[in-house]
């Protein structure tokens, strides 16, 4: 057989073994996987390096509608730019509806934004603001059945967030349909009284963000969230943990035997709260919710991952530009940490320093990080084996890595929408050197060799991890 392309020479690593062999590509696909495999198009030599399963980031905003004034920072174009950078193959970003929005027509929007212009694969995710009946009754059990099998709902957030009857009507037609809930557990209300009196106070800076949503504010959300849940017998991803009350929530259901997921991302392991104490209004690059904490909480987040409370690590990818009228520095964000925007860009950083403070620093095996950035991703979201796995009929999604290589992040190497990074300065040992999507490079030796629009829409099916364990009748 002769295969398009042989990846020669490297180690290979998935989320269960790593082994010594060659990879044969054909039509996009991993046709064999073994030693002398025989001639090829492109003999590629990976000889001292990891051949990786391409990381899926199943958490990332693009090209989503903010508040007035407000621009996110990127588009499908550079953020999956920037995704291949960071040696990812596929993203699954969120189509997010407003209230009074047709969800099919978010969807269809999104789709006009992305349709063309993305340079890995990817899949959207829902973002349910209208729970209303022509929503949950008609539009979104036929998008599930379309393979948009995934939604998430807030719990906070002015226009966003659901009450806890909306989230049980939600979670209902989640457990009728199949889809996976996915939920931003933080209180509202909590927030909202603890922004009024830190306001009148004159505590305005953004270091306060933190202030307005400390642990309790998240805890008792994902415990809310984990009950409702119950209640209705549906399984449920808990996205961006930031602590161990939260963590522990999540641990304690799981050990209930309750179908419950956990999702960290890399600002809970490696900033804290102290980063949004920045001069004047430096401290905007840092505001993202939940906010980074303290030491003790970068440590259960570490546990969460190693004792397996947490499948998922994600970027959260929420780009805005820090000097820019219509990004972190709108004036009105002067005012009050309130008026910042949300969110922080990491989509590019997100594997090498989960690598390099992983498994650099021995704390998760080479083949967790894999599970962790890539198959679990897969797995979770009804993509698996198709995505997030080097096995034979896989999807040729492939990230190169050099173990060895020291780098330290900085906005010139970036290559997303933003003007910023919130790693800055951070040294991490290993690197991606290449991507290659369905067996086409998009990124190699550091340069874009990919065409935009190579990326393309990936339908998912159900997940299933989504079937409900069986353990309430819902009446
Ligand atoms: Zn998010």
């Amino acid at each position: 057989m002769a295969f398009d392309t042989i990846i020669r020479g490297g180690t290979v690593a998935t989320a269960s073994d790593t082994f010594a062999c060659d990879v044969g590509i054909a039509a996009g696909r991993i046709a064999a996987l073994g030693a002398d495999l025989g001639s090829a198009g492109e003999i590629v030599d990976a000889t001292g390096r990891l051949v990786l399963p391409g990381g899926i980031d199943s958490h990332v905003h693009l090209a989503q509608p903010s508040v007035p004034g407000i621009v996110m920072a990127d588009d499908f174009e550079s953020g999956t730019r920037a995704a291949a950078f960071g040696g990812n193959t596929m993203v699954l970003p969120f189509a997010l509806q407003r209230k009074g929005q047709s969800l099919r027509q978010v969807v269809n929007d999104y789709h006009a934004k992305a349709d063309g212009n993305c340079h890995i694969d990817v899949s959207f995710h829902m973002i349910i603001a209208d729970a209303s009946d022509r929503v949950l009754g008609q539009e979104l059990p036929a998008l599930v059945n379309d393979g948009y099998t995934s939604f998430k709902v807030f719990m906070t957030y002015e226009g966003l967030a659901l009450s806890d009857l909306e989230i049980l009507n939600v979670m209902a037609v989640a457990r009728e349909t199949g889809a996976l809930v996915m939920i931003h557990a933080e209180n509202y209300d909590a927030i909202r009284f603890l922004t009024d009196r830190l306001e009148r106070a004159g505590k305005t800076a953004p270091a306060f963000h933190a202030t307005s949503r400390p642990i309790p504010v998240e805890r008792e959300a994902t415990h809310r969230a984990i009950s409702l849940a119950e209640l209705v017998d549906v399984p449920l991803m808990i996205v961006h943990v930031s602590n161990r009350e939260a963590m522990e929530e999540i641990r304690r259901a799981q050990q209930k035997g309750l179908k419950v997921y956990g999702e960290t991302c890399p600002q809970y392991l490696v900033l804290t709260a102290r980063d949004l104490e920045g001069l004047n209004m430096e401290g905007a690059k840092y505001v993202c919710s939940p906010p980074p904490r303290d030491a003790a909480s970068q440590q259960a987040c570490w546990d969460g991952l190693q004792q397996k409370v947490f499948s998922l690590f994600s970027s959260d990818h929420c780009p805005f530009r820090y000097d820019d009228p219509h990004g972190k520095l709108v004036p009105r964000g002067r005012t009050s940490f309130r008026w910042v925007p949300n969110g922080i860009p990491g989509v590019e950083t997100r594997l090498p320093i989960l690598f390099s403070e992983g498994v650099g620093r021995g704390r998760i095996s080479l083949n967790e990080f894999v599970a962790l950035t890539a198959t679990n991703h897969a797995k979770t979201y009804g993509l698996y084996p198709r995505k997030g796995t080097i096995a034979v009929g896989s999807d040729a999604d492939i990230a190169i890595w050099d173990a060895a290589r020291e780098v330290t992040i900085a906005q010139s190497l970036m290559h997303d929408g933003t003007d910023y990074t919130p790693y800055e300065g951070f040294k991490v040992t290993g690197w991606p050197i290449a991507t290659m999507v369905r067996g086409s490079f998009v990124v190699r030796d550091g340069k874009l060799v990919g065409a935009k629009g190579f990326g393309r829409y990936v339908s998912r099916e159900k997940s299933p991890l989504a079937v409900p364990a069986g353990r309430v009748p819902l009446v």
